[in-house]
């Protein structure tokens, strides 16, 4: 079966940038496969663009296929596709090591990017250099990121199919995993977090759309929901792909598009995540989706009297659609959130 293998190089290296000495041997034969089409990919960047072949032999037991490479700009994750099996990976945080051979008067945004690349959470998982996906039992989430973080993503969170649009500017952490993410966007919302939810975002490498989420525990199959809380923010949201969805409530379906506006140096004396704009109120819950509410705020100011009367009684008569301040936001803490969540099973 096709495996998605998500890494980041750096955990397979130690202090001096190096493949430690005293490696398990699987870990050893991933790292060694890891370092190598880095290497293959970046010395031939340009050519990368569209894919080479790497002649490196497929990381997957038994498979013999060949694997192909894809460089996506200096900030991205490198791709890789094996021909035969179909299993296919990405490899962050490779700038800057010792198999990195792009120019270094080449690239874009540097420095800003090499410490946000830099941040990404410290788990021992990948360090047995097998897939992330080991099934909602074994959580991963040993402790939060680092707490120690250079760049704040500026991200523009917009409610789709709202007319004036409902949006949300606000600054997050770049070590945020994507769970850190979904409790900042409920926040910054106003959503009380109460519905299932998960973010789209397309494969770099080959464009098709993959799932994050809270994966089923009982039909787990890491094709369908990769679990959230062990994947960087920045692994899928970069400048060369700036945005992705977040599905709130899959009954009413409220699609939130996330933007990458801007990766900035954080600033002294703000705590992060913050919220910096917006507009409008965050539709009530359970109001039955973009359409339904916008047909309610409609009859609450041109409908009849009696429907006047209904719609301030379902939508609450301290309810003000057009209020927002940023001010009135607060940030929980993912890591208490994630605890929450996850007791109630
Ligand atoms: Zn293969």
């Amino acid at each position: 079966m096709a495996q998605n293998f998500i890494t980041n190089l750096q955990h397979y290296l130690d202090e001096t940038g190096q493949i430690p000495a005293n490696m398990l041997p699987e870990a050893r034969k991933m790292a060694s496969f890891l370092t190598a089409l880095v290497e293959s990919v970046t010395s031939y960047p340009e050519e990368s663009k569209n894919g080479i072949n790497t002649g490196l032999t497929c990381p997957v037991d038994r498979c013999t296929g060949i694997v192909g490479g894809q460089y996506h700009g200096y900030i991205a994750p490198i791709t890789w596709k094996c021909s035969k099996c179909g299993s296919e990976g990405n490899i962050s945080n490779w700038q800057h090591s010792t198999w990195d051979f792009t120019d270094p008067d080449e690239p874009e945004n540097l420095d800003l990017l090499k410490e946000a690349f830099n941040h990404f959470f410290n788990q021992s998982d990948l360090e047995s250099g097998l897939p992330l996906f080991e099934g909602p039992k074994k959580r991963g989430r040993k402790k939060a990121p680092s707490k120690k973080f250079d760049h704040y993503l500026q991200l523009k969170i917009s409610l789709e199919n709202t007319k004036p649009s409902i949006w949300r500017r606000i600054e997050i952490p770049c070590t945020f995993t994507f769970w850190d993410l979904h409790v900042a966007i409920q926040d910054a919302m106003g959503w009380t977090d109460s519905h299932l939810h998960q973010f789209e975002v397309a494969d770099p490498l080959t464009g098709h759309p993959l799932f994050l989420g809270v994966p089923h525990e009982e039909d787990f199959d890491p094709e369908s929901t990769m679990p959230e809380w062990v994947v960087p923010v920045s692994s899928y949201l970069t400048l060369a792909h700036r945005t992705l969805a977040y599905e709130y409530d899959f009954g009413d379906g409220w699609v939130h598009k996330i933007t990458l506006e801007a990766i900035s140096k954080r600033e002294k004396g703000v705590s992060y995540p913050r919220c910096t704009g917006g507009r409008r109120a965050c539709p009530p819950e359970d109001c039955g989706g973009p359409h339904l509410y916008e047909e309610m705020l409609d009859l609450l100011e041109n409908g009849t009297q009696s429907e006047k009367k209904e719609m301030s009684e379902q939508l609450g008569p301290y309810f003000s659609p057009e209020h927002f301040s940023p001010s009135e936001v607060t940030f929980d803490d993912p890591d208490e959130r994630f605890k929450m969540y996850f007791d109630d099973f």
